[in-house]
């Protein structure tokens, strides 16, 4: 178990709240540390839907949830926020001079807490049937964790959601074979992403199984062999592989979270106006956080990020004030585009 350098703030969820929250860390000069149990940032929109158009930020007519992710990971991490991925927060101990949070695999020291959990952290939905639990990472996973430990491989993919349509579509030109099976006819995937499948499907690069479910896995030291069933007619068949994806999507979980003595609402954390929670010193925003009016958007997430780290400066620091100011003002930045500029100069 590590113990990490402290920061001013931990941030807990690197959704869209937590990414933001980072940004905002930087801005106000406050050191800042990132904790996610996802293998990547950027929350619901990168583990439930990357493919989707998103019409309600401001500033984008529609902006798809990738993209987004992609420029708030760049915008949060600017200010060299410390990112811990694939790491669920357990416990919370209160400090002398703030807190220590805990995880599977860390102890880390920090003066304040952002709680940005969203719905709670994200655990991989599972395959009811014989063999997943033991063949799980010996050829079976429930995410991609580097494409190319697919090469030459024969793959099979379970799913009808976005993960599981884009996946066989970046790994078709890599496998020996790929079959993609889904439990209905209807996809819940992106319009785009589902003509692109269909033409691979006709181009003989990916064989399209519809109302087929898993049976059983077969292996010893990693997985070998699949039966799956038709669901309309029961029949059994059984084939050759060298790894399954279970990309059946993420059952979100408050987790250790609802024992830390935080005033809950259902699966929330009720807050005041300063995002405060009943623990000093702790806050939360986004779709975690809760009170009366409360609205679950990407930009009420935005706009309670700011508002929290606000306040958490206040607190680390109670002569520091509270409004950050406009940043078209703020020195950083004026001094950031002054070195750019000499820089093209030279
Ligand atoms: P999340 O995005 O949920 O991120 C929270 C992160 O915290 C997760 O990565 C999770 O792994 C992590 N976490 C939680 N607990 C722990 C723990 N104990 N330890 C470590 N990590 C933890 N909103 C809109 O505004 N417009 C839309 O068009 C829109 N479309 C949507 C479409 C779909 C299909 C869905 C599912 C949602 C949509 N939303 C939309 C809602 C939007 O995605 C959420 O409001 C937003 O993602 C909330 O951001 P967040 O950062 O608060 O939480």
């Amino acid at each position: 178990m590590t113990e990490a350098e402290p920061r001013d703030l931990t941030i807990i969820g690197g959704g869209p709240t937590g990414l933001f929250a980072a940004f905002y860390a930087g801005l106000r000069g406050i050191s800042a540390r990132i904790i996610d149990t996802m293998p990547e940032l950027g929350g619901q929109l990168s583990a439930l839907y990357p493919e989707k158009y998103i019409y309600d930020v401001g500033g984008f007519p529609r902006v798809l949830a990738r993209d987004l992710a992609k420029n708030l990971i760049e915008q949060g991490t600017q200010f060299g926020a410390d990112i811990r991925l694939e790491e669920q927060v357990e416990s919370l101990i209160r400090e002398e001079n703030g807190f220590t949070v805990t995880t599977d695999r860390g102890r880390y020291p920090t003066r304040t807490v952002l709680i940005a959990g969203g719905k709670g952290a994200f655990a991989a939905r599972k395959l009811e049937c014989p063999g997943y639990d033991d063949l799980l990472g010996k050829g079976v996973a429930h995410h991609v964790k580097d494409p190319a430990l697919y090469e030459g491989k024969r793959v099979l993919v379970v799913g009808g959601g976005d993960s599981a349509v884009d996946w066989v579509l970046n790994l078709k030109d890599r496998t020996e074979r790929l079959i993609l099976i889904h439990r209905r006819e209807g996809f819940r995937a992106h319009a785009h992403s589902m003509a692109q499948m269909r033409r691979a499907v006709e181009d003989g690069e990916l064989e399209l199984l519809l109302h087929r479910e898993v049976r059983e896995l077969h292996g010893d030291d990693c997985v070998r062999a699949v039966t799956i069933f038709d669901n309309r007619t029961n029949e059994d068949t059984t084939f050759e592989v060298d790894a399954v994806l279970a990309l059946i999507g993420f059952k979100p979980d408050l987790g250790p979270i609802a024992s830390w003595g935080l005033e809950l609402h259902k699966n929330t954390i009720a807050v005041n106006h300063r995002m405060e929670t009943n623990i000093p010193g702790v806050f939360a925003a986004g779709d975690i956080a809760s009170y009366d009016g409360k609205l679950e958007l990407i930009v009420t997430g935005f706009s309670e990020a700011a508002m929290a780290v606000n306040h958490a400066v206040h607190t680390i620091n109670p002569k520091a004030r509270y409004n950050p100011g406009h940043s078209t003002n703020l020195k950083l930045f004026k001094e950031r585009e002054e070195a750019e500029a000499a820089a093209i100069e030279v």
